[in-house]
């Protein structure tokens, strides 16, 4: 059930319930007291017109009783009774004149139909109404009951109605009582005529009775209920309607009759429902009755009890629409609440469901919508978190994507990386790690053990000692060369390992990271190309040392020719000669540099202490000549002093400085030996302000026979810088070359510093 339904019912139950009790009480007090009210009414009228007749009648007793003792009466009734037969005599016109001038005006005031005086015989002898008179005369009296007469000799007697049929609807009474003559002898009865006209007035005086209510008289005939007076609802005259007693009819007539007193509600001689107040006369042996109908004596109350239901009704409507709307009003916001919960729930935060109202369900829903806001705000960081983590899975992804990458390219490359975490002694490597050391990653833990054990034994101390020693002497770096023996296949594989070590604020190394390259075949190749230069250093050593002698003897002879014949034979021939003598010397020359060249990688070299400061002053001393006739100026910074090969570091500056020399412009050549330490090298540069070499050319002119220049410009062999290159190649260092065309040039080499020469040998 609806709440909505809940409160209509509760409040429909409430406001209703009391006003249906109160109405139907005050419905039942208000019937109950006006009930007994028209009741009440119908009883005391019912009392009033008894006692108006009763009154009218005992005025009518009284009357009597002053006729009786009426001084005319007394004289002239024996006068008139003794003169009955002679109505024209003197004494009897005398005395009805007399009785006529005070009976008549007395009959009118009383309203009788007539006073009559009646003889001991029973023979009226005067009658006050005229018409009467004629007729009546010496008659007897007409009284049904035949009681009046002789009732009213013995005093007042007041006779039952009776039918007067003479006279047209004229129901009549008669009062009796005896009269006397001056003597006090019984001298005949007065009989006054009653008409029943002042009765009905009384009667049909309905005053207070409303439509339908009537007055009636009624009396006991046998076991009848006779009615005396006209039915307002029977067009009958009165007499005529009879109920019989006993009969379900009449019921207030007939407890009347029967000498009850009451009032209430009864059933009238129509069968009909009223309220009626009844009583008994007991002076006239009558019963009255006053009653109403009981539809017209209620009608006040089905009025009111219409009103009622109207009132009900209204209460109904008003207290329905009231329920509603309220309902409506609790209910509404309670349904817009629970729809928005709904919504919301449904996951639209943005939905509001707050209303203005000032009542705890206003307070509920903009409760409610502060709840849904700090839903919002969490929800909101749920959801930048939840996009962080989408992200950083994203980011994941693409690590994992490119650690795969470089997995790859360090499979195609050879090249493996570790990394060790020296604060949580954690080793890690790389896949590639693991293929070199042939090793399967999930056998095996990265640990500084299973490195060490991947050594191949006869390296094994050497490898530890590197690491051990690079962390002892503080460097930041180190090499070493190795092999590795695999697990499973045995197999002996060439590695360099390069390590960096990092450090913290405090200068302590936190982590080692290092790569392990396979150069196996690297080294084979290395192996193959030395073999194969080593046999080609043969050759030109064998092709120019055995050349030598042949080249010699052609070069001595031609000279020879030369001395011998220059001039004797023709000039063609001393100019053949003299090619033949200059290529033969020139032959000698590339021989002699040739054989230099390959001397260099075959004979074993002697290393010693050099001082390059020495050993530049021997190399300027033997090119004094052709310095002075250059008219070069040579200046050099201090140089250091190195390991290496002596005759080698004289030919490597005699060349450089030669080629300064030789190589210069139109200035005076100007050569600066300069030497700085970087790093672990040595950087030297032979620096001249010559002709300059195009860039283009900066790798070209370290090849052997490579020359810019014709034989004609600048002699040479064009192997010169070719010997350069390999001395400081087998020292260890790099040559090139820093100049533009004009410009002068500049011949930088390092050479590793001492010590570090030595440890990599
Ligand atoms: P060579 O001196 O016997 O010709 P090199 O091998 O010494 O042979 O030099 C090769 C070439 O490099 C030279 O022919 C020359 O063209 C160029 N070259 C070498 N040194 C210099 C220099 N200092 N200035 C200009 N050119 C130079």
């Amino acid at each position: 059930m609806s709440i909505r339904l809940k409160l209509l019912i509760s409040y429909l139950s409430v406001a209703l319930i009391p006003a249906f009790f109160v109405g139907v009480l005050t419905f039942h007090n208000y019937r109950a007291s006006f009930e007994a009210s028209q009741i009440s009414d119908m009883a005391d009228l019912a009392a009033l017109k008894a006692d108006k007749i009763e009154t009218y009648f005992a005025g009518l007793k009284t009357n009597m009783e002053t006729a009786r003792a009426f001084y005319n009466i007394r004289k002239n009734l024996p006068t008139l009774v003794s003169f009955a037969n002679t109505p024209s005599a003197q004494e009897f016109l005398d005395a009805k004149k007399m009785l006529d001038g005070q009976l008549q005006p007395m009959q009118s005031a009383m309203g009788l139909s007539d006073i009559m005086l009646v003889g001991p015989s029973g023979k009226i002898v005067y009658s006050s109404n005229p018409a009467h008179s004629r007729k009546d005369f010496l008659n007897p009296l007409s009284d049904p009951g035949q009681k009046a007469l002789a009732k009213g000799e013995n005093g007042v007697y007041i006779s039952d109605v009776f039918l007067n049929k003479a006279e047209a609807g004229g129901t009549r009474m008669l009062v009796t009582g005896p009269a006397y003559d001056l003597n006090n002898v019984f001298s005949g009865v007065i009989v006054f005529e009653v008409t029943m006209a002042p009765v009905y007035k009384l009667t049909l005086d309905r005053t207070g009775l409303g439509a339908t209510g009537e007055v009636l008289l009624s009396r006991k005939m046998g076991d009848k209920v006779v009615y005396l007076t006209p039915l307002r609802y029977d067009p009958h005259e009165s007499f005529k309607r009879t109920i019989t007693i006993g009969s379900a009819e009449g019921i207030p007539s007939q407890k009347a009759v029967q000498g009850e007193t009451g009032s209430g509600r009864s059933i009238d001689y129509r069968g009909r429902k009223i309220i009626a107040g009844w009583r008994y006369l007991p002076s006239l042996d009558w019963g009255i009755v006053a009653k109403m109908d009981s539809d017209e004596a209620f009608v006040a109350v089905d009025n009111l009890r219409r009103l009622l239901l109207i009132i009900l009704l209204f209460l109904v409507t008003v207290c329905g629409v009231t329920a509603v709307l309220l309902a409506q009003s609790i209910s509404g916001p309670i349904k817009k609440l629970s729809e928005g919960a709904a919504v919301i729930g449904g996951g639209n935060l943005d939905y509001m469901v707050g209303t203005a109202h000032k009542d705890e369900i206003g307070q509920l829903s903009r409760a409610f919508d502060e709840m849904t806001r700090n839903l919002k705000k969490t929800t909101a960081s749920r959801d930048e978190l939840e996009k962080e983590v989408s992200e950083r899975k994203k980011v994941e992804a693409a690590l994992r994507e490119s650690e795969k990458h470089l997995n790859k390219a360090q499979e195609i490359a050879h090249l493996g990386s570790w990394e060790l975490d020296l604060v949580h002694n954690r080793l890690s490597w790389s896949d590639e790690v693991y293929r070199i050391f042939g090793l399967k990653p999930q056998e095996f833990a990265a640990t500084y053990e299973a490195f060490l054990a991947a050594v191949h034994p006869d390296d094994r101390s050497t490898v530890d000692a590197a690491y051990t020693n690079s962390l002892r002497e503080n460097r930041d770096h180190y090499e070493i060369e190795h092999r590795v023996t695999r697990k499973y296949s045995g197999e002996v594989r060439v590695v360099q390992e390069k390590c960096t070590h990092i450090r913290d604020a405090s200068g302590a190394v936190v982590r080692s990271v290092g790569m392990v390259h396979d150069i196996t075949e690297h080294k084979k190749a290395e192996e193959e190309l030395r073999r194969s230069n080593e046999n080609l250093e043969q050759f030109a050593y064998v092709a120019s040392h055995d050349l030598q002698e042949p080249l010699r003897m052609m070069a001595s002879y031609s000279e020879l020719l030369e001395r011998r014949y220059k001039g004797k034979l023709d000039s063609d021939a001393d100019e053949f000669i003299a090619y033949i003598v200059d290529g033969a010397k020139r032959l000698q020359r590339l021989i002699n540099d040739l054989l230099t060249y390959s001397r260099l990688g075959r004979t074993g070299k002697t290393m010693s202490e050099l001082d390059c400061n020495s050993i530049l002053g021997r190399v300027l001393s033997s090119m004094k000549t052709a310095t002075e006739e250059s008219g070069a100026i040579v200046t050099n910074d201090p140089l250091p002093t190195l390991t290496g090969n002596e005759s080698n570091f004289i030919q490597l500056f005699q060349n450089l400085i030669g080629n300064a020399v030789k190589f210069r412009g139109v200035e005076p050549p100007r050569v600066h030996i300069g030497a700085k330490k970087n790093g672990g090298d040595w950087l030297f540069s032979v620096k001249d302000n010559g002709i300059g070499i195009e860039p283009q050319y900066k790798d070209r002119i370290f090849l052997i026979f490579q020359r810019l220049h014709a034989r004609s410009e600048y002699p040479g062999t064009g192997i010169g810088l070719s010997i350069c290159k390999k001395i400081v190649e087998t020292h260890g260092g790099r040559i090139w070359l820093e100049s533009e065309s004009g410009k002068g040039s500049t011949f930088n080499f390092t050479i590793p510093a001492k010590g570090e020469l030595e440890n990599d040998q």
